[in-house]
């Protein structure tokens, strides 16, 4: 049997099914950079790093010797693990990095879910308000408060619906544009009762099909929310901390949201996660879980070395730069297929609308599975979102040589799949997320 054939083999009898991720057969060996391993030695352009959670490059130096370092003296990684000298000082980086007002605390987790759980959970305990605000076709965790806040989860039935959380719509400038005024006067509507303690946003909803809100979108957001004494919870995980062009996804529209939460590229695929906000919130003793391994000596030493990375390679400006290399060339080199719909996104953060005809707008998830499928087929990993946009989000060292390989993987995946080259039998046991 290939090597790639074994290993998928292996992992459906010994992984759990209930966290697998499908959307074409692949089994990773190693990465180095903006290029993934398959097993079997074959190699990917690696769009996804969003999901395989590695903004720096895979197989970075900085990575393994921070991981040294900290093998080398551990302070003990269990409960005590907080307190240490990587947890103090990374914390102190990210309180630097994010803007904000007064004393403030930065929560260290494990992940994107407990991040968000925790600054729901504090703001509730905090401001003594029983509900929660979301956004439809958020995502915000898998566990939790954060699971029953997440849009797509209670859509899909994943979770049942929670009376303490309500959902308000998100603008769709692709699809509706005109709906913008009336989501600003739902979102009224949801804070009028004075009983919500925080909204938490994504500044670009990322699992929900990489919508990019209105200029000027958030900072109504965050103007209603200070009107009705509302928290304000930027949910940065996905695409926040370089990737957008700036550190923060936020930035765009000025705002100081009063919690940020942060993951995913953090740890450069060491569990580490963040929220930083307002001491009287996250220091509430009531929302306390105490999980174990939080802010452990491994992942905030790898977090340390990921910002310290960054800022040395100048990624957030390579962001910005091989985004507009990124979406330009995507324009350009799709522009004859009438299947796509829209090319979007902000800095690394792409999404390109895959439609059944560009003037009717509607939603070709058939095709999204099978051009993800293609262009697998032809050596990139993609994944896609809400259902019909792929989702384009390399690491941000990705070079002009590999953005231009990725447009033309992008664009001939999406070509050959539109003209049957994929038929929806191949894809058909790999049902994406
Ligand atoms: N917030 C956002 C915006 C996300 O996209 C995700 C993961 N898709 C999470 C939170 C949860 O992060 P994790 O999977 O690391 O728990």
């Amino acid at each position: 049997m290939h090597r790639t054939a074994q290993r998928l083999y292996d992992r459906d009898r010994v992984v759990a099914g209930v966290e697998k991720l499908r959307f074409f057969p692949l089994a990773l060996e190693s990465g180095q950079g903006s290029c993934l391993v398959e097993a079997g030695g074959r190699r990917l352009l690696d769009l996804s790093a969003t999901w395989t959670a590695c903004g720096l490059g895979h197989g970075h130096p900085a990575v393994r010797d921070a991981l040294l370092r900290a093998a080398a003296a551990p302070p003990g990684a269990g409960a005590l693990s907080a307190v240490h000298e990587d947890a103090v000082a990374l914390a102190e980086e990210l309180l630097e990095l994010t803007p904000g007002t007064g004393d403030r605390r930065v929560y260290l987790g494990h992940a994107g879910s407990d991040a968000n759980d925790v600054a729901i959970r504090s703001a509730v305990h905090a401001t003594g308000r029983p509900a929660v605000l979301a956004f439809e076709h958020s995502y915000h965790g898998g566990i939790g408060v954060a699971m029953k806040a997440s849009g797509v989860h209670v859509e899909a039935g994943s979770v049942a619906a929670d009376e303490q959380v309500r959902f308000t719509p998100y603008p769709d400038p692709y699809r509706e544009p005109e709906r913008h005024d009336q989501v600003l006067v739902a979102l009224d509507e949801a804070l009028a009762g004075q009983d919500v303690a925080c909204l938490v946003v994504e500044p670009i909803l990322s699992d929900g099909g990489l919508v990019v809100p209105p200029d000027g979108f958030l900072a109504e957001v965050a103007a209603r929310c200070a009107a009705a004494g509302t928290l304000l919870i930027c949910d940065e995980v996905k695409v926040g901390l370089g990737r957008p062009g700036t550190w923060h996804a936020f930035e765009h529209d000025g705002i100081t949201p009063d919690i940020v939460t942060f993951g995913k590229s953090l740890g450069a695929g060491v569990p580490i996660s963040a929220a930083v906000g307002p001491a009287p919130v996250l220091d509430e003793p009531g929302a306390s879980a105490l999980l174990t391994q939080a802010g452990n000596p491994y992942s905030t030493a790898v977090a340390r070395a990921v910002l310290a990375t960054y800022r040395a390679e100048g990624l957030v400006e390579r962001a910005a730069q091989a985004g507009e290399r990124l979406r330009q060339g995507l324009r350009e080199a799709t522009a004859h297929l009438d299947v796509v719909g829209d090319v979007r996104g902000r800095g690394l953060a792409v999404g390109v609308d895959l439609v059944t005809d560009r003037a009717g707008r509607g939603r070709d998830p058939s095709l999204a599975a099978r051009a993800v499928y293609r262009v697998w087929e032809l050596g990139g990993v993609v994944f896609y979102v809400g259902g019909n946009v792929l989702e384009v989000t390399p690491p941000l060292v990705i070079t002009d040589d590999e953005v231009d390989r990725a447009v033309e993987l992008l664009a001939q995946g999406i070509e050959d799949a539109a003209a049957g080259r994929v038929s929806d039998a191949q894809v058909a046991p790999y049902a994406g997320w």
